[in-house]
């Protein structure tokens, strides 16, 4: 007999912006960045569908991302967590439900006070993803990560998923850093690869 149906399934986690939403261009710091308020908040074209057709093959849903303004004295943390309940919405009206959705809200240089310094849940670290599997019994080596950031993609390797990193022109991969399994130009193309290779 095989174990094969006892084998939990897997999930697919995804950074969000970037790669869900579009990153946002601050002239205050003039640097591309998350959405920092809700009106800021903006789905990338064909994203929402991309996630449709993941959920419909039967993937849960997990957003890992990382969310640094804060720790810096950008923005109120209360700012970023409507961010999230307006992206949450917007995907609840396409029909999309996140199975979970992890944030860390630290940076090694941040100026806040125990959100500065090092962090195991701030990408490249795989605690989240860790984290993740064991609440919902998710098997990570049936798992995937995608993302537009070196960070995502050693995150996903650390934590022993497939990896779809994301061309994104503003997010310069460093030497030496380690290569995705995958590269896709959008979320549909990334969709795509985890649809055609499964679990
Ligand atoms: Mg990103």
């Amino acid at each position: 007999m095989g174990i094969g149906s006892l084998t939990p399934a897997g999930v697919v986690f995804l950074d969000r912006d970037g790669v869900i939403t579009r990153e946002v261009f601050y002239p205050s710091s003039g640097e591309w960045e998350a959405p920092m308020q809700p009106g800021d908040l903006e789905l990338l074209p064909g994203a929402l569908e991309a996630l449709v057709a993941l959920t419909r093959a039967g993937w849960p849903l997990a957003v890992v991302s990382n969310q640094a303004a804060f720790a810096k004295g950008k923005v109120a943390l209360a700012s970023l967590l409507r961010v999230h309940e307006v992206f949450v919405e917007l995907l609840a009206r396409g029909g999309v439900q996140l199975a979970d959705a992890f944030y860390s809200y630290s940076h090694p240089e941040g100026v806040v006070p125990g959100f500065s310094g090092p962090s195991l849940e701030r990408k490249p670290g795989h605690l989240f993803l860790v984290l993740g599997a064991a609440r919902h019994g998710w098997d990570l080596g049936r798992s995937w990560m995608v993302g537009d950031r070196d960070s995502d993609v050693e995150a996903g390797l650390r934590a022993g998923c497939r990896t779809v990193q994301l061309a994104n022109p503003r997010a310069g991969s460093k030497a030496g850093s380690s290569s995705p399994h995958f590269r896709a130009n959008t979320l549909t193309e990334a969709s795509d690869i985890i649809l055609r290779h499964g679990g």
